[in-house]
């Protein structure tokens, strides 16, 4: 275990932006994970976990010991004819697990594919795409907790999973390492086209000869045609949620906007695109200096040389209040700010 000093982390997020931690190190396994956590030396000193960075905005340098989990062993359990549990340690990258589980036969993860970052991630924001949330294939989550090392399980229930929500983000946030992630995977679910591009992609075609191996080549040349490559220009994916309005808000927009499209979340709450709220602001491809919003997708916000995390933040929130402003919703985060 090498601890750096003084270290940039512009190789360490998506977003390409150039802030310095005070201390950076890559551990290996859980005992390494535990030793540093243990340290004396490093004790008092912030921590911040990172995966693919694919999640987060540096807004400034961060004073304390950047962590980057790089275990990488894949457990199979209990396998059967119909199921099969894999642990993943939360140092895989987590399209290379999605490979592994198409490859293997493996079902309900295909819709998925090509989301950037690693395993230990996918659980905080119960990452989601194309009809699929990862809690569907979730069984549990292991932990060690930073207050005492303590070592935790927590099923899919505890987690609280809710729409780009979990346990993870609310009563336990600051407080943990997620150091594994136990799937359960079927081998027999039938596809799911719900999302209508990819409903699109294979019109005409029979459901039931459809593969789950053409189903990921399909989310990925969906996904590689609207989203900008963080590997060429810097981003970190939807910077906001879609907001969740009541009905009555859905029913009056709709009533003007002939083009909305809401999707049940309740019996009295529909969520509505946050991508269509800031093209209808006129801000899609809208570009100051380095930062704008992606031309394609207007819910990605685009780093297109050097610019800074507040460059960035502040651009942000200057689409919030034009969305505040013309339909009365506040639009949340989804990135991590720092
Ligand atoms: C091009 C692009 C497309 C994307 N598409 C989607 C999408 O379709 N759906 C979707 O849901 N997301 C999407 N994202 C967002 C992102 O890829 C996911 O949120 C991903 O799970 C983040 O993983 P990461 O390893 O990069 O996390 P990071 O950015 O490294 O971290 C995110 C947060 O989790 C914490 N964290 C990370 N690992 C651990 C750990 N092991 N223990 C404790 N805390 C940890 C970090 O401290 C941080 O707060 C996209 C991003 C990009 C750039």
């Amino acid at each position: 275990m090498h601890i750096e000093k003084n270290i940039s982390l512009k190789p360490y997020n998506t977003f390409n932006i150039d802030v310095k931690a005070k201390y950076f190190v890559e551990v290996n396994d859980l005992s390494e994970l535990k030793e540093l956590l243990d340290d004396k030396n490093y004790i008092s000193e912030k921590r911040l976990i990172i995966g693919g960075g694919s999640n987060i905005l540096f807004t400034k340098d961060f004073d304390g010991i950047v962590i980057k989990l790089n275990n990488s062993e894949i457990e199979k359990f209990n396998e059967t004819d119909e199921e099969i549990f894999i642990k993943v340690d939360a140092g895989v990258e987590w399209d290379s697990f999605v490979k592994f589980c198409v490859d293997n036969g493996l079902r309900g993860v295909e819709n998925l594919s090509l989301i950037p970052g690693n395993v230990g991630a996918v659980p905080i924001q119960n990452i989601g795409a194309y009809g699929v949330e990862v809690k569907d294939i979730i069984e549990s989550v292991n932990i060690v907790l930073l207050s005492d090392l303590g070592e935790k399980t927590y099923s899919n229930n505890e987690c609280n999973f809710g729409y780009r929500n979990s346990i993870f983000k609310n009563e336990l946030k600051d407080k943990f390492v997620i150091t594994s992630v136990l799937f359960k995977l079927s081998k027999s679910n039938s596809i799911n086209l719900d999302y209508s591009p990819l409903k699109n992609y294979f019109y005409g075609k029979n459901e039931s000869k459809i593969t789950i191996e053409e189903v990921r080549e399909a989310v990925i040349q969906i996904r590689t045609g609207k989203l900008p490559d963080p590997k060429i220009i810097g981003n970190a994916g939807s910077f906001f949620k879609n907001p969740i309005i009541s009905k009555n808000q859905f029913d009056d927009l709709a009533n003007i906007y002939k083009d909305l499209k809401g999707f049940p979340e309740s019996n009295s709450d529909i969520k509505i695109s946050a991508g269509w709220l800031i093209e209808k602001c006129g801000l899609k491809g809208k570009r100051i200096g380095d930062v704008g919003v992606h031309e394609k997708q207007a819910l990605v916000i685009v780093n297109y040389g050097d610019t800074s995390g507040n460059k960035i933040l502040e651009f942000s929130k200057m689409i919030q209040k034009e969305v505040k402003n013309r339909f009365e919703i506040d639009l949340i985060n989804e990135v991590n700010i720092l």
